[in-house]
């Protein structure tokens, strides 16, 4: 891995890479930006620019010093986060080799979660020391926007009067929860959502997706690979092929044939999976829209339906395409305000119908 190996964000390399080839780094960087664009895969990428045995402005990822970063063995490069209140030492070296074994993933932990001042104050009684070995100390701290107003105000401290042998390396998908004073001190560097190319293409190249299955994460990730990386066991191209028979069957009336699928479907506790159904049923649409307008299959994420993208966008009016994905937006909106999912999913299908016969 290189500063080549981001997956876009042409603008911050290009602020990091001038700043490491003139040798003049900021104290402290703040990477801004949605979840899962590649920013503490970037922050560890400079830790080790910064550090690498054998290149001056970017990483060879070969090198002991690389390989250290790479795998959070190095005794001067400290990764920093914020922890649920029972998160054990167990959890974090989970963690960290998930982490090590896949850079590009975020860390991410679905509970209430806090960064202490107890961790700022070992992080700077620890930052006041020469490095070991490295020629940069570096502290990644990750989703600062969590961290305690008490931990803000004594790091606070530490931003204005910076070690000179430390680099801080701030992220953050929500800068607005940061204290203004922290903000200031840190040169701050955005990073913005990725595009569907982009997304697709690092998914097919650097995660083994397979083609068909990369094209439907890359158009429902809304701009980030991390979300795109949680589709990988989720097999979008079979859930694509569900919703299309569920169709059918609605649509022909093939009653029995349909009610199975839907009391099927009743039966899933898990709602994300409904919504994620709902999701490929709008793209879905989506596709039949752009076909409508452009007749351009470079814009259509299910292209290996293209046959009956083609037929369906024929045979249904432009009303009744916009129609059928505000009916699925208004079904989403209902299924995760807890309504009962077979009911819902009765709606909808009758709906989509009813859409479908006014074209
Ligand atoms: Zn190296």
């Amino acid at each position: 891995m290189a500063f080549s190996d981001i997956v876009g964000q042409t603008k911050a390399k290009a602020i990091l890479h001038a700043a490491l080839t003139h040798d003049r780094l900021a104290h402290a960087y703040l990477f801004f930006g949605p979840a899962g664009v590649g920013k503490e895969f970037t922050a560890l990428e400079l830790a080790k620019a910064l550090n690498c045995q054998t290149q001056e402005d970017d990483a060879c990822d070969q090198c002991v010093t690389c390989r250290k970063i790479r795998t959070f063995n190095h005794p001067d490069v400290k990764l920093v986060f914020p922890t649920p209140s029972d998160f054990s030492v167990a959890d974090m070296n989970a963690f960290l080799q998930e982490k090590a074994a896949d850079p590009t993933l975020d860390y991410h932990v679905d509970k209430p979660m806090s960064l202490s001042i107890d961790t700022v104050r070992a992080l700077q009684k620890e930052a006041a020391y020469k490095p070991y070995e490295a020629r940069k100390k570096c502290y990644i701290l990750l989703e600062v926007d969590r961290m305690t107003v008490p931990a803000a105000n004594a790091f606070l401290k530490t931003l204005e009067e910076p070690p000179s042998h430390t680099q801080f390396i701030l992220t953050t998908s929500n800068i607005r929860g940061l204290l203004d004073t922290i903000v200031s001190r840190c040169q701050a560097v955005q990073f913005t959502p990725l595009s569907a190319e982009e997304i697709e293409h690092a998914l097919i190249a650097s995660h083994q997706f397979d083609p068909a299955e990369a094209r439907l994460a890359a158009r429902l990730a809304n701009g980030s690979l991390g979300e795109a990386l949680k589709a990988q066991d989720h097999q979008l191209v079979e859930t694509r092929n569900q919703a299309l028979q569920i169709m059918d069957a609605a649509f022909s009336n093939q009653a029995i044939e349909f009610l199975t699928y839907i009391e099927k479907m009743g039966k899933t506790r898990n709602r994300n999976l409904i919504i994620q159904l709902l999701d490929v049923l709008q793209l879905w649409y989506r596709d039949l829209m752009m076909m409508k307008e452009f007749d351009d299959a470079d814009r259509v994420a299910n292209l290996d339906q293209l046959d009956r993208i083609h037929r369906e966008s024929d045979r249904l009016s432009m009303n009744a395409v916009m129609a059928s994905i505000q009916i699925i937006e208004t079904i989403k909106a209902d299924i995760r305000q807890n309504v009962n999912v077979q009911l819902a999913l009765t709606v909808l299908l009758l709906r989509l119908r009813k859409a479908r016969l006014l074209s």
